[in-house]
């Protein structure tokens, strides 16, 4: 163990328990508490995030990770993901800042962020950040001037148009600029190291992995031809974060492993890396919020006053956060969370009263660090916990041997102390305008 992650920043979670029951003690504590001042909180299954990286390994051996800070940045899932040997790809100073905080060596971290601040690249050349990423000019003229000796990956564009979220909108070089790019950078002496993409989140379809892998190769031959000694390719991230997606982890994996294969065998000299950011947090973080306000309203004309005995109501529950805090995946990320009914609340969806609470699973990703960085502090407290199944395989970054047997489960919870997994109900489902 290296020392990022101790016994004392998680609850234990004992055989015969898990994360749900201790969900639940919470809420019930939350509930009887006087103050009543807690209306959301956090449970996070750090086992998850062991589990998932465990996956990865099998899945990708030939790929180095990566995680994309900006996802999540709570010391929790760092810190788990600093033991587990991860670098961190960081957007900002804040960032890098962050990680060099809980210890990480700036030898893991790269400044992938094709748009960077002129302090904040001065930042990442005084602390030692030497891997910076760049798809334009204006870029590589800021880091000759502020970072000599970086080391520089080129941003290229992909065909994300099916993707959720089109990042190739705002980042990455079109694949005819590349050479334009690359002799510039040669002429200034900047050093151009390696390629690197990002197919955008929620792609439907792997090939995209390939069709981005196979621009790479016609990128590092541009480079090779003008003397860049290229050696890193970068897939970025986009790999799902629940079990149910649409197209499978270890589906995406085997498209990638076949097109490494092809266009970057094995002993070419190039190191793979992706920086993978909701793969590894969504499952992992379970949301409890509580009801503040309940109100009845006209089913069809919510803003109208006059009404009658026979018109159609609805009732709308407000919680305890919002599109501008924890729900902002609704606004940025096309998220659309569902509830599901605690066991100690009513089952009935018309029926909850002031502090009921709802639980809102697969709330890991971009819910957590993105407005707290902006607004200098955290919103909701969240209570790490790992069953000790999970602890002692971290300890020996090792595969339980019972998983590892087990081809066709293997990203699937281990024990009931590994992750939550009982389903209680599924609610109909709370519109994005109902948090609000
Ligand atoms: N890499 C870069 C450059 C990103 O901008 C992002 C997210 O926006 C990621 C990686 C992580 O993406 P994901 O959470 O889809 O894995």
């Amino acid at each position: 163990m290296a020392g990022y992650l101790r016994e004392t920043d998680f609850v234990m979670v004992e055989e015969g328990f898990s994360t749900r029951d201790l969900l639940e003690e919470l809420t019930l504590g939350a509930s009887q508490a006087t103050t009543e001042e807690v209306a959301a909180f956090f449970v996070a299954d750090l086992g998850a995030v062991v589990r998932k990286h465990f996956c990865f390994l099998k899945c990708l051996p030939r790929v180095r990770s990566f995680y994309a800070v900006k996802c999540n940045s709570s010391p929790g899932v760092l810190k788990v993901l600093a033991e587990l040997g991860l670098g961190f790809s960081c957007a900002n100073k804040a960032e890098m800042e962050l990680v060099q905080h809980i210890g990480v060596p700036a030898s893991k971290i790269i400044y992938a962020n094709p748009c960077k601040q002129i302090a904040h690249i001065k930042y990442a050349a005084k602390h030692g950040v030497r891997l910076l990423s760049f798809d334009n000019e204006m870029e590589l003229a800021k880091v000759v001037k502020s970072h000599p000796s970086a080391k520089m990956v080129l941003c290229v564009a992909t065909e994300d148009s099916h993707s959720l979220s089109h990042l190739s909108l705002k980042f990455g070089a079109s694949l005819k600029s590349c050479r334009h790019l690359l002799e510039n950078a040669k002429r200034d002496h900047v050093e151009v190291v390696g390629v690197s993409f990002h197919i955008g989140s929620g792609c439907p379809d792997p090939q995209a992995y390939a069709q981005s892998i196979a621009d790479a190769r016609v990128v590092f031959e541009m480079g090779a031809e003008l003397g860049h000694r290229m050696h890193i390719l970068d897939l970025g991230g986009g790999f799902p974060g629940v079990e149910d997606a649409k197209v499978r982890f270890e589906e995406i994996a085997s498209v990638i492993n076949s097109a490494l294969d092809l266009y970057f065998p094995e002993g070419c000299g190039v190191d793979i890396l992706a920086k993978l950011g909701r793969y590894y947090v969504t499952s992992a973080f379970t949301l409890a919020v509580s009801i503040i306000a309940k109100k009845e309203v006209l089913l069809d004309q919510p803003g109208r006053e006059e009404e009658t005995s026979s018109s159609p109501k609805s009732v709308v529950y407000h919680l305890g956060e919002g599109v501008y805090g924890v729900f902002n995946s609704v606004l940025f990320d096309s998220a659309c969370p569902a509830p599901i009914l605690q066991k100690v609340s009513l089952p009935c969806w018309a029926c909850f009263q002031l502090w009921d609470w709802l639980v809102f699973e697969n709330m890991g990703a971009y819910t957590v660090g993105v407005g707290s960085l902006l607004r200098g502090a955290q919103t909701c407290r969240i209570t790490y916990a790992m069953s000790r199944v999970a602890w002692e395989a971290l300890q020996g970054q090792l595969l339980p041997a019972e998983q590892d047997e087990d081809a066709e489960g293997m990203c699937k919870p281990l024990s009931c102390g590994w992750e939550i997994t009982d389903t209680l109900c599924m609610g109909p489902v709370f519109t994005p305008a109902s948090i609000i």
